[in-house]
């Protein structure tokens, strides 16, 4: 398995395990988020427009997140197998990257699904918040976030579901047992 999207709330711990998934796999991590936070940091157009988004933890529109994936999917090292980390995240995003995906003549080889309770993950957050620097680490801002995860991202697992790729994994514990049921789960038989 090496083209997976990694799905799961703000707070769940993805962006964590993406990064080591992709690591033991030899895989690429794209995370959107932080790709939006280098633009921000560079002061690039596309850091400015995301930005207004991102402060109010709302999703940047789908056509400028979609061109930025869509990028960085035809770059090289993403031949070699990718961990998508934060897209996509709305349906729209979900028929384009299967219209990015065909056109390189390549599928998805599975889901990777972090349940976590949610007033844990505001927990977590809130903590992190103390130390981030994130200006989207705010309390408003992070329920806020969990709202539009709920409304808008949840949906998707129920379209890929129904494909047949999802593997739900406990995303609740310290990040080395975390990551051994996320490879155990890669393991199992679909
Ligand atoms: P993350 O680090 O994945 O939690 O993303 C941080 C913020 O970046 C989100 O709250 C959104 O404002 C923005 N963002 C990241 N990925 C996407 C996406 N796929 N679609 C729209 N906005 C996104």
């Amino acid at each position: 398995m090496s083209r997976l999207l990694i799905m799961g709330p703000p707070g769940a711990g993805k962006g964590t395990q993406a990064a080591s998934l992709a690591e033991r796999i030899g895989a690429a991590h794209i995370s959107t988020g932080d790709i939006f936070r280098e633009n921000v940091s560079q002061q690039t157009e596309l850091g400015r427009t995301a930005q207004q988004y991102m402060d109010a933890g709302e999703y940047v529109p789908d056509e400028v997140t979609n061109a930025m994936v869509r990028d960085r999917l035809g770059q090289d090292d993403a031949g070699n197998g990718f961990i998508l980390d934060g897209y996509p995240r709305t349906l729209d995003q979900v028929d384009t990257l299967d219209e990015i995906l065909a056109g390189l003549g390549v599928q998805l080889d599975g889901v990777v699904s972090l349940v976590v309770d949610t007033d844990e993950v505001v927990a977590r957050l809130l903590k992190r918040a103390e130390t981030s620097g994130r200006s989207d680490d705010t309390e408003d801002v992070i329920r806020h976030r969990q709202e539009v995860y709920h409304a808008e991202t949840a949906p998707l697992l129920s379209v890929y579901t129904e494909r047949g790729l999802v593997r739900e994994v406990d995303g609740l514990g310290e990040v080395d047992e975390v990551a051994r049921r996320i490879d155990a789960a890669l393991d199992a038989p679909g």
